[in-house]
């Protein structure tokens, strides 16, 4: 033992290996770890001597490398073997083009993936892992990369272990270890030392970094930080970001591969075909099918794609929701049922107790928010608390039993800890009480903390005179099972259960959340505080009402969603009638039932789905309910979004089609379980999610609907060039100049279009809706034979009128931008006009594309070098007239069709954009 101490003798060095071979108090020895945890100054040392706890982030691929990788990709390899081919054949021009396009194409891929990079980057860091810590004697919630050997952390339910830790005090701590041993099991741990060569798993004592606490409670030395830690590695948080891709996205990759293999297969037919059976020369006819193959291939799509799903990510990302598994992204657009909590998502969670009802008094206190200051009233009267000691006492039992604390940072009263204790804080000092945990008076030797599940917090104190006293508070119900008397000022009676009854349904019926407060004089049976202490013999002290209104944009943000086609529940460990009465007031089951998580308990799965839909109002629910009811209503056909934060939540989190984790109050293991995270626990930031993530869906769609029919227009130019054996419209040089240069530019502008008006007023979209609908491939032939008229009208127009091939050519490439250009905004709207001013104006990156384009056309027409390149030729204004011409035509029979569908009857059925 001397040897592993001496091996420990300073805390700037420790060797990991053998701490759990240490007993807790030569840990803390050795690494100078106080009780009251390190001071700012040794905290600043340490830290600069040990580094921040984090790892070297993995190594990326250099910008080089991720560069080559872009021409790892079968449409650049027939890119580039066509250039080959036209190399060989002396069309040196078409191979330039086509070795620029490859290029262009690597450059575009490589940005995109830069941005998506870029996005994936900003989730990252806005998911860094805390961690609870005691320092200067205050608790205080940091970075987790800021700990330092010797800090002294708590570790509760949900936590991930932020750091190697030797516990050194632990009640019934269970930690699942799989991250490190692979056993999934939880294990049992204690502060006992271990064998040196005890394996990991064995090492009761310590608590690793990256394993979960799934039960109890514990305050751990941090003995290793970053990579020197076992796991050596804690951000696995963040696995689940790995690339940016969505079923949808894989849908689309797979329906451009598919696209392309069958057109180069079309082609090489065509080709074969062409040779042996109309006997072209094969070098006109090879020039022929590249031409096919490059219109007829979008490139631009997989691309641009990806760009407009890291935007809409980055966008909600902005309005606080981090989205952990970008699929949801396209889930949030369908859901049609959201399950929210109550405390803190649908209500501002700034508690204030505003009536305290004891065995024959019911007093009213005045003040608001966490500033000490208020009175006390009976009737009318206000009177001195300390006059009524069962107020008092019930005051005190609720400054006692009691975990958070009250601060004044510069005028600005603030919790530490749960709100609702920190209200109790707050109403006991009004009446002149405070008390800190560890202080003299009243020193706490034990306590049960507060879990959802079993609904109370108990203490076991000791007073002045060394007196033993329990105390508990929590939710009424339970304590009205344990108690057998109450408390008055004349001292205590046996309890009247019916009139405790009576008080708590009318404070809750007031939408307060309630809470009581009992005590008993007496020891313990053991040690320790069990939960065999805390079943019988207490005395009711009294009853607490707190509010907790409803955040104001959480009002607006429930009305949005109904308005949506989606319904909001509320499920909440609170009270039937505080959840009746604050559902009320944001709008959430009025006129319905509301049932408890004991009904829900007593009904069968066939049972529950019939009500699933029916109630908006789930009470005193705890996590199992929750996972049941996601289950229920999926089983109905509803596409769900489920909120939840504490460790217990994270089935149903996994469950629902769409997990919602709390930021702030959420556990790592909810958050881990969870597709999107709410970085400020705001129920209106869920809305704003779905919004979000309906409006990235549409601008999928959108781009799709501009992108395939400036393909197909061309593609039929050349299928027709082909069938009627006429010199081809565009070379391939042109195609490809249009495809990259112009469509893509343009394109990209239908990603940052903004979330349509009417979003939030359509009905969620069916999940499994296929994108290319019958109105899609209607939509996308009506406009390829737009476009395809446009061109070879006017080519076959401007030859049949003397002009040159150059001419008629330029003319046909021309119309088929200038038709885009018009067509891109046709295309910002699915189905509404574009013929108004925010249709045209709206989106300020769709005119900067399109103003972007003429330039390049200008110098496509008529500068030499381009000239020289493309085979281009000036055109004169009545030829640019006519250009604009075919473009305007596009554009006006676009709109037409708009008008029309949306006169259609069955338009309204097809839930179209
Ligand atoms: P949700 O966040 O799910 O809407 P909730 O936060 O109201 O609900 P819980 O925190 O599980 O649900 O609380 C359930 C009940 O437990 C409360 O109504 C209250 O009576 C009691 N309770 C809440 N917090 C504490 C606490 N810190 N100590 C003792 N009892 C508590």
């Amino acid at each position: 033992m001397s040897e592993t101490a001496t091996t420990h003798s300073t805390p700037s060095a420790p060797p990991h290996a053998t701490w759990h071979a240490l007993t807790p108090e030569d840990v803390q020895r050795q690494l100078q770890a106080e009780p009251g945890g390190l001071s700012a100054d040794e905290v600043r040392q340490r830290l600069a001597l040990h580094g921040p706890n984090r790892l070297a982030p993995p190594k990326r691929r250099g910008p080089l490398l991720r560069f080559v990788l872009q021409f790892h990709n079968i449409l650049l390899y027939v890119m580039m073997g066509a250039a080959a081919i036209t190399a060989a054949l002396g069309h040196w021009v078409d191979t330039g083009v086509l070795l620029a396009a490859v290029v262009v194409n690597a450059i575009i891929g490589f940005i995109q993936e830069g941005k998506a990079e870029a996005a994936l980057e900003a989730i990252r860091s806005m998911l860094s892992p805390h961690a609870t810590v005691l320092r200067d004697g205050r608790r205080l919630d940091i970075d987790a990369s800021d700990l330092v050997p010797g800090d002294r952390v708590l570790l509760a339910p949900g936590d991930r272990v932020p750091a190697d830790l030797r516990l050194v005090e632990v009640r019934d701590l269970r930690v699942e270890e799989a991250a490190l041993t692979g056993e999934s099991l939880p294990v049992d741990k204690d502060t006992r030392a271990v064998a040196a060569d005890a394996p990991l798993g064995d090492r009761a004592g310590m608590a690793y970094s990256g394993t979960l606490v799934v039960y109890g409670q514990a305050t751990g030395i941090v003995v290793a930080t970053g990579s020197r830690t076992e796991l050596g590695q804690i951000n696995r948080m963040l696995a689940g970001i790995r690339n940016i891709s969505t079923p949808l996205l894989r849908q689309i990759d797979r329906f451009g591969r598919i696209l392309a293999l069958t057109i180069l297969a079309l082609a090489a037919a065509t080709f074969v075909l062409g040779v042996l059976w109309r006997e072209h020369a094969p070098a006109e006819m090879f020039m022929m099918v590249v031409a096919l193959a490059a219109s007829a291939i979008p490139e631009g799509l997989p691309a641009i794609m990806t760009v407009t799903l890291a935007l809409g990510v980055q966008r909600m990302a902005r309005r606080h929701a981090i989205v952990r598994r970008l699929p949801a992204v396209e889930t949030l657009g369908s859901v049609t049922v959201i399950c929210s909590d109550k405390t803190g998502t649908l209500t501002r969670n700034e508690m204030t107790v505003q009536r305290v009802v004891c065995a024959e008094l019911d007093v009213n206190v005045s003040g608001v928010g966490y500033e000490p200051v208020g009175d006390f009233n009976i009737g009318p009267h206000v009177v001195d608390a300390n006059r009524h000691p069962s107020l008092s006492l019930a005051l005190r039992a609720g400054v006692i039993c009691n975990d958070a604390q009250l601060r004044d940072d510069n005028g600005v009263w603030q919790v530490v800890g749960d709100p609702t204790e920190g209200a109790l804080l707050v109403v006991g000092q009004k009446s002149g009480f405070t008390q800190h945990i560890g202080s003299a008076e009243w020193p706490r030797l034990d306590s049960i903390p507060f879990e959802s599940q079993h609904r109370f917090m108990a203490t076991w104190n000791r007073d002045a005179d060394g007196q033993s006293w329990i105390f508990v508070k929590g939710a009424p119900e339970r304590l009205l099972d344990i108690c057998s008397f109450e408390c008055t000022d004349a001292g205590d009676r046996p309890i009247e259960v019916d009139t405790w009854r009576r008080m708590a349904n009318d404070t809750a019926a007031r939408g307060l959340r309630l809470l009581g407060l009992a005590c008993k004089r007496a020891e313990p049976a053991g040690a320790q505080l069990g939960f065999s202490d805390v079943e019988h013999g207490f005395m009711m002290l009294g009853l607490v009402g707190i509010v907790d209104p409803p955040r104001e944009e959480a009002i607006r943000a429930v009305q949005e969603c109904q308005r949506a086609g989606i319904r909001v529940k509320m499920i909440t460990g609170d009270h039937v009638e505080t959840a009746r009465a604050i559902g009320a007031q944001l709008g959430i089951g009025v006129g319905k039932p509301a049932i408890t998580g004991a009904e829900v308990a007593l009904m069968d799965d066939a049972a529950l789905r019939r009500v699933a839909m029916e109630v908006d109002v789930f009470a005193r629910a705890s996590p199992e309910h929750k996972l049941r009811l996601v289950q229920a209503l999926q089983e109905d056909g509803q596409v769900v979004a489920m909120t939840g934060d504490g460790v217990n939540d994270a089935p149903a989190l996994k469950r629902a089609d769409v997990g919602v984790a709390m930021g702030n109050k959420g556990t790592d293991a909810a958050k881990e379980a969870s597709d999107v995270v709410l970085a400020n626990d705001n129920f209106a930031t869920i809305a704003a999610a779905v919004r979000e993530g309906r409006a990235v869906y549409d601008n999928l769609k959108k781009f799709i609907l501009f992108m395939l029919p400036t393909n197909g227009g061309e593609a039929l130019v050349v299928i027709a060039a082909i069938m009627f054996e006429l010199t081809l419209p565009l070379t391939p040089a042109q195609i490809l100049w249009i495809n990259m240069v112009t469509s893509s530019t343009l394109g990209l502008a239908l990603a940052f279009e903004p979330a349509e008006d009417g979003i939030m007023r359509r009905r969620p979209r069916p999940p499994g809706q296929p994108l290319l609908s019958g109105f899609f491939v209607w939509r996308v032939v009506l406009v390829s034979v737009l476009m395809m008229s446009g061109a070879l009208g006017l080519f076959l127009w401007e030859l049949s009128h003397g002009s040159s091939l150059e001419t008629a050519r330029t003319m046909a490439v021309n119309a088929i931008v200038v038709a885009e250009m018009f067509y891109l905004l046709n295309s910002r709207h699915v189905l509404a006009s574009v013929l108004n001013r925010e249709g045209l104006t709206g989106n300020r990156v769709a005119l900067l594309a399109i103003a972007a384009c003429v330039p390049l056309q200008l110098a496509f027409t008529h500068l030499p070098v381009m000239q020289g390149i493309f085979g281009s030729t000036d055109l004169h204004l009545a030829e640019w007239l006519k250009v604009l011409g075919a473009g305007l035509m596009v554009f006006f029979i676009a709109e037409f069709e708009k008008f029309v569908i949306r006169r259609l009857p069955i338009t309204a059925k097809l839930a179209v954009v």
